[in-house]
Order: C-alpha cells, then structure tokens, then sequence
C-alpha cells in the first residue's frame, strides 16, 4: 500500500542535506550564533525575494505580528481586525500588546471578507491584519481603500503565502508591512522557528530591530521596552539554503493543486478550495470542503492518507478568545467551513505514485 504522509519533513532535509551539513557546521565552528553575516544575509536575500526593501529576521511568525504591533504603537483600549478562520497566532498577537482582536467572517476563498469591514471599524480601530490563509493572498485592494479612508494601517499575516503574488505583486509590501513564519512546515521552513517582519518602512524596520533586542539602538542603550526575538544564525543559514529552491517547491505545490482540482472538479460530493483569479495561490495547504467530513477522512487514513484540518475550531469559538466575542456578531462563512473543511496532503516533495494514489482513492469515494 502506498503512504501519503500530511508533509514530509525528512524529504525536505534529504533535498539539501550536503548544504545544509555544511551550513551547520560553518556556523557551529564560526560561534558566530546570535546574529552576524548569515542574518543579514538572508535578510537581504530575503527582502530581495519579497521585492520589499527591508527584513528583520526574528524568532517566530508570532513575534513577527507581536512586533509590528508594538512598532506601529498599538496597544490597550486598541481594536484590531482579524479573520475568524485562522490560525489562533493572528488573534494572539494582538492580545498580547493589550488590544482587542474584533473578529469578522471570510469570504468565499476563506480570506478576510473585505465588505463586512465597514460594519466593524470603530473609532478605536487601529490596524486590520490580512490573512494570506492557505497561500492565498487576500483582497488587499479593497481591504486598503477601507483602511485608507479610515486612516488606519494593514498588516499582512504571510506566515502561509512565501512567494504569494496579489495581482501580479509579491505578498509582503502590499500593507504598512508583513509577517512571515519560517515554522519547519511552512513554504519556507526552518530547523525550528524562526519569522520575519518585510516592509517598505525604514523607520518601523528599524523600531522591530530595537525590540527584537532588548529596544537597543546601540549596546546596552535602551530606547524602547524590547524582548528576546531574534533569528537565530543557524537558522538563517538554513533559510538561505531553502530560499533557493522556494519557487521551485511553490511551483511542485501548484502542480500537485491543479492536479486535484481537474481530478475532483465535478465531483457532486466534496468542493474544490476556490482561488481568485488575480491570484497566484502557494498552496500552503490545500483545503477542500465537503459533508461528513470525518466519514471521508476515516476513509482516507483506512487507505493510508493521512489529511489535516485547518482549522476545526473557529477562533470565535475558542475559549481563549470569549473575552472578545460579541454575542450579537455571526460568522456563517466560518462556521460553516469549520464543520466541512478537509485538507489533502500537499507538499513539494510528493511523489508521482503517492499523487495518484490520492486521485484514486478520492475519486472512488465520490463517483
Ligand atoms: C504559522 C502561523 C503563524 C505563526 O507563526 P509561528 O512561527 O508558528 O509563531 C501566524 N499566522 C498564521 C496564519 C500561521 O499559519
């Protein structure tokens, strides 16, 4: 019986094990383990990437959000939009500054519905956080003319969309500025965690590098109240590596997509995850919907697919975030997903065999 594992870190490693060897062990010799050459490095190539001026590496995708926040000053008695369907990081952030995440519905590509937005900006508005759910960027046209008119900023949650273009451009400078996430599964994953803040703003660049370290402008001056958030060298090492073959990985994700897509699309039983067509979609997950879910899903794991749900549990739902929750407010879109949402393995280094497997044993259910 041939296996199809979620993802598959061990083939990811194995694709650029000699580079990476050698990586580690340049930087082990080196001692060179808190920032240094690697993390400017990569923050250049990074930048680069992103066709975005400037990068600051930091520890997670978390602190990438948590720090823009900070930067841009938000904090208690401040409101901020976030999506209901995503993951609990984007709604945690702003907790942790103090401010008040107001959660609104998706729209029917599962990013952040850009009408509903009129209805929830108050004066206390401070920021809305785009969410490029699934590798999909969200309308950031229509989500800046809101913002615009109201004078607040955006902050693009990348953390699933490495290398994701909205019209033609690179997710990453399409807001006030962007978080990604370098978690290993992520597009682009590193041997732990790791995260980055992209932006065409010099001085909010700048003040994420204060906070990162301990609000330094120079050694032991203390401009700011900072944390410990940095990218690690070894990290960045590794980054750069991956950085190379992201394209090429993003393209083998897209390929496995287009493949489901043509395989699944007439089918009755289980919808295709829709991407606008202004979209250039990475994949991160490949989510589709479809009734008794959990029936589905024993089928697949009784013929070795192992599938994933992203995400089971709307955020409005959560116990973290009730404190938060006006009762008056619904979320259609993203209670219904939650309860039909299903996704299929995708990953770069998917083999031909396995891709098929998956066709096959999809197909026979639904037909
Ligand atoms: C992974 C993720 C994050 C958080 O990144 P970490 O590196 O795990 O802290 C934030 N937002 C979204 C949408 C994510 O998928």
């Amino acid at each position: 019986m041939i296996e199809v594992p979620f993802l598959d870190l061990k083939k990811s490693y194995a694709a650029i094990s000699e580079d990476a060897d050698v990586a580690m062990k340049r930087i082990a010799s080196s001692a060179a383990f808190i920032g240094g050459a690697e993390v400017i490095s990569f923050e250049e190539e990074f930048a680069n990437y992103c066709d975005a001026a400037y990068c600051a590496g930091v520890d997670n995708g978390t602190s990438a959000l948590r720090l823009i926040l900070k930067a841009l000053g938000i904090s208690r008695g401040d409101e901020v939009v976030v999506p209901a369907n995503t993951f609990a990081a984007s709604a945690e952030a702003v907790c942790h500054v103090g401010a008040t995440p107001v959660f609104v519905d998706v729209c029917s590509d599962m990013t952040l519905d850009p009408n509903l937005l009129e209805e929830v900006v108050t004066p206390n508005t401070k920021c809305i956080i785009a969410v490029h759910l699934y590798g999909q960027p969200a309308d950031m046209d229509a989500i800046n003319a809101i913002a615009k008119s109201k004078g607040i900023c955006v902050i693009e949650d990348a953390a699933q969309a490495h290398g994701a273009r909205y019209k033609g451009r690179r997710v990453g400078t399409l807001g006030t500025a962007a978080a990604f996430s370098f978690y290993p599964g992520k597009n682009l994953g590193a041997f732990g965690d790791g995260g980055a803040v992209t932006s065409n703003d010099p001085d909010l660049i700048h003040r994420v590098k204060m906070l990162r370290e301990h609000g330094q402008s120079r050694k032991y001056f203390h401009e700011l109240v900072g944390e410990t958030a940095r990218l690690d060298a070894l990290q960045a090492a590794i980054l750069r590596i991956k950085l190379r073959t992201l394209d090429e990985n993003n393209e083998r994700r897209n390929s496995v997509a287009q493949q489901y897509c043509a395989a699944f699309n007439g089918f009755e039983g289980i919808q295709m995850p829709i991407v606008k067509e202004h979209n250039n979609c990475v994949w991160h997950l490949f989510v589709a919907a479809c009734d008794h879910r959990d029936k589905f899903i024993d089928y697949l794991s009784g013929n070795s697919i192992s599938c994933g749900l992203h995400y089971p549990i709307p955020l409005v739902n959560q116990p973290a975030f009730q404190e938060y929750e006006s009762a008056s407010k619904e979320f259609p879109n993203t209670v219904a997903h939650a309860n039909r949402l299903v996704s299929l393995p995708i990953f770069p280094e998917m083999e031909h065999d396995q891709i098929e497997h998956v066709m096959q044993c999809v197909t026979r259910y639904f037909s």
